[in-house]
């Protein structure tokens, strides 16, 4: 998986298919149980763990995903249960950091992609189907009673599984039913074949979209553009030449509409103000004038 940085506006943020569950410790300042109850300082490392008071003869240290559990004895005194803890630091501290480890190394191993993994698309969350879901026959068989009610004549609309929807079609139906061959869009060894074939599909669509993106907005703002190319840096969003060529990043087509008109404006108002003082802001603001919530949305946005 790769990294994504997060720095000033035109920066990209975390991957968004990354899984979601907190690591189970804090980095940096030593180690967190979820639900501890008790913090103890063992050889200078904090460590918080919980405490459970049971029947039992001795005291047991277990180390789990969460952390560090101790249980004791009821009538163990608190100072000989942290005597016992710190007699046995270096075993629990070097248990600890290799769990830790583990849950980091697995954390970082993105998913593959397959059928019912969910991307974004203009904001909107799509499923990947090797084919049609009965959500989508259901209502490709309204819309067939609808055109015989209107028109009288039968209309139907097949699934078409040879090619690629347009994205627009993908976004309408909330899924992207993946054609027969959808394997010649991915490199022969691809990492994840499907994610890449998936991506590039997206990317092949972005120009245009862009292209009326630009044209919409650029009247509006008296300048003129005279190129356009995509860039997929993992660094920026889009830039903009004196010459008037735009550069923008295809994987702003995972984001929402208005994030999309953001960047595209906010380049097109660097061909009237090459630098990001308070008349460039207000350029942007004559267009856009929430300015200050999408840059601040673009900031916390994520892209696979
Ligand atoms: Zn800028």
């Amino acid at each position: 998986m790769p990294s994504w940085w997060q720095m000033t506006l035109d920066w990209l943020g975390r991957d968004v298919l990354a899984p979601t569950i907190a690591p189970a410790f804090k980095n940096g300042l030593g180690f967190q149980h979820p639900q501890a109850n008790r913090t103890l300082d063992l050889s200078g490392v904090p460590v918080a763990y919980r405490l459970v008071r049971c029947q039992r003869r001795s005291i047991g240290f277990v180390i789990r995903a969460e952390g560090l559990e101790v249980r004791a004895p009821k009538w163990v005194t608190l100072s000989q249960m942290e005597g016992a803890l710190r007699e046995r630091s270096p075993w629990i501290l070097k248990k600890l950091q290799e769990t830790q480890q583990r849950q980091t190394a697995s954390l970082n191993q993105a998913p593959s992609w397959g059928p019912g993994t969910v991307f974004q698309l203009h904001g909107e969350s799509i499923v990947l189907r090797s084919e049609a879901s009965e959500a989508r026959e259901v209502i490709g068989a309204i819309e067939a009673i609808e055109a015989i009610e209107a028109s009288q004549t039968f209309k139907t609309k097949p699934v078409s599984l040879g090619s690629w929807p347009t994205w627009q079609e993908a976004l309408a139906a909330r899924e992207l039913v993946l054609p027969k061959h959808w394997e010649c869009k991915a490199k022969k060894k691809a990492e994840d074949p499907l994610r890449e074939a998936v991506l590039n599909w997206v990317r092949d669509q972005s120009q245009d979209y862009f292209v009326s993106r630009l044209n919409h907005f650029a009247p509006q703002l008296a300048v003129r553009w005279t190129a356009l190319s995509l860039s997929q840096a993992r660094t920026r969003w889009g830039t903009a030449r004196q010459d008037g060529a735009i550069r923008l990043n295809w994987r702003l087509m995972h984001l929402s509409p208005d994030l999309i008109d953001y960047v595209v404006v906010h380049e097109l108002s660097h061909l009237r103000v090459m630098n990001h003082s308070p008349q460039f802001w207000a350029t942007v603001a004559s267009v856009l004038p929430d300015v200050h919530q999408l840059r601040r949305r673009l900031r916390d946005s994520t892209v696979p």
